[in-house]
């Protein structure tokens, strides 16, 4: 019989996760602060050694789902040596993520299904749901895993998947507790507290912040900031999110071409999991780093560019009175000129793509100009339409 709560069907509930995930958070804003609150400045334990250790882990555990897990293994945009591999998979492990391998097909299964009800994490299903509650309980059971033929054939993936969860408690929970105790030991006389301090720290409050860091990938990233290459999904670029998720905030960027090792495609974005990428490159520890040729990537800016003008420019024009409307006839003439003028550039581009030619130099700069003659003309009316001050 299928156990239900009124409406809530309490046999969708996966209860090893759901125990797992919520008492790992409880305990983190339990036990942290009371463990602070009794021992900092009353025992020195070797704080230090601590903080430090947290903040290796930190970046382990957590570059090793955004660089490891997530683009290594479920886009296969960059090929790794075995050390890149069995680091990730060992860190990727301690971050209570699943294995890589169970990773992968869910994610293969997001990018294919974006939005879509076979969306393992729908964000149409509402924030909750694609942070956290795709995990709690499913709304279907799981379907057979197909979708990741090549890493079954991996050796070293096989082997993670198989002990991922020893892997994880050994990795996240028992080297930093035994480290601890050896720090304790020999240096500050403390094994047992120091010990506590690295299984709290290091290994629960790590285990926690890097999980809800990379939940944001699926949630925020889905919901805040900008759509510069494409409003067929629902993915979006967003600075503030790339901080706090080791650069994975680029998301519109991602969805739309997804094989690029790089998320953050601009050279100023803070992306760093393509920095380490590039410099494991150069290091001989990665090779063949996929990305998609500049031309490509601005026929799709241009495009969507043009289609926002667009719309903003009728929106805009919609709030106009028909005064305002009529002495601005020049301005909102150019605006759709200009739309017009880049929906025939965007597709030139992508022709030009097909072809695997360079874009010049004369041509970025010509985009780039009509970009900002179309913002200030947007500018412009906006301030038009703007209800006055009263
Ligand atoms: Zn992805
Ligand atoms: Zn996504």
């Amino acid at each position: 019989m299928k156990l239900m709560f009124r409406n809530f069907p309490i046999y969708r509930i996966e209860w090893v996760t759901s125990i797992f995930l919520i008492g790992t958070a409880l305990g983190a804003l339990t036990l942290v602060p009371w463990f602070l609150w009794t021992h900092v400045g009353e025992t020195d334990l070797g704080w230090g050694f601590v903080a430090a250790l947290f903040v290796f882990y930190y970046y382990a555990t957590g570059f090793s789902i955004t660089l490891g897990y997530h683009r290594l293994f479920s886009h296969l945009s960059f090929k790794a040596k075995w050390p890149v591999k069995l680091f990730t998979l060992l860190f990727g492990a301690a971050s209570f993520e699943n294995s890589a391998l169970d990773w992968s097909a869910d994610h293969r299964i997001h990018h294919k299904h974006v939005d879509e009800d076979e969306d393992p994490y729908d964000i149409s299903k509402g924030f909750f749901y694609a942070h956290i509650g795709w995990l709690l309980f499913r709304l279907k059971p799981k379907p057979p895993v197909t979708n990741v033929k090549d890493l079954e054939a991996d050796g070293l993936v096989m082997w993670q998947h198989r002990y991922v969860q020893w892997i994880g408690l050994v990795v996240g929970f028992v080297v930093p507790t035994l480290l601890g105790w050896a720090y304790g030991h020999f240096v500050t006389g403390t094994p047992g507290e120091t010990a506590l301090a690295c299984f709290l720290i290091p290994g629960l409050l790590r285990t926690v912040v890097v999980q809800q860091g990379t939940f944001c990938i699926n949630s925020l990233c889905h919901m805040f900031g900008r759509q510069p290459y494409s409003t067929r999904h629902s993915a979006r670029d967003s600075w503030w999110v790339a901080l706090l998720t080791f650069g994975e905030g680029y998301h519109n960027y991602h969805h739309e071409f997804q094989h690029d090792y790089r998320n953050g495609v601009k050279a100023w974005q803070f992306d760093p999991t393509k920095w380490i990428i590039w410099s494991l490159a150069k290091l001989g520890l990665a090779s063949d780093l996929r990305t998609v040729p500049d031309t490509r990537i601005l026929a799709a800016e241009v495009k969507e560019r043009s289609k926002s003008l667009a719309d903003d420019t009728r929106e805009l024009v919609a709030r106009l009175d028909a005064r305002t409307r009529e002495l601005r006839a020049r301005t909102i003439a150019s605006l759709e000129g200009i739309a017009a003028d880049l929906s025939q550039r965007a597709e030139a581009l992508r022709e030009l793509a097909a072809t695997k030619a360079e874009v010049g130099r004369e041509t970025l700069d010509e985009v780039r100009a009509l970009f900002q003659e179309a913002a200030r003309h947007l500018e412009s009316l906006r301030r038009d339409g703007a209800p006055s001050a009263a």
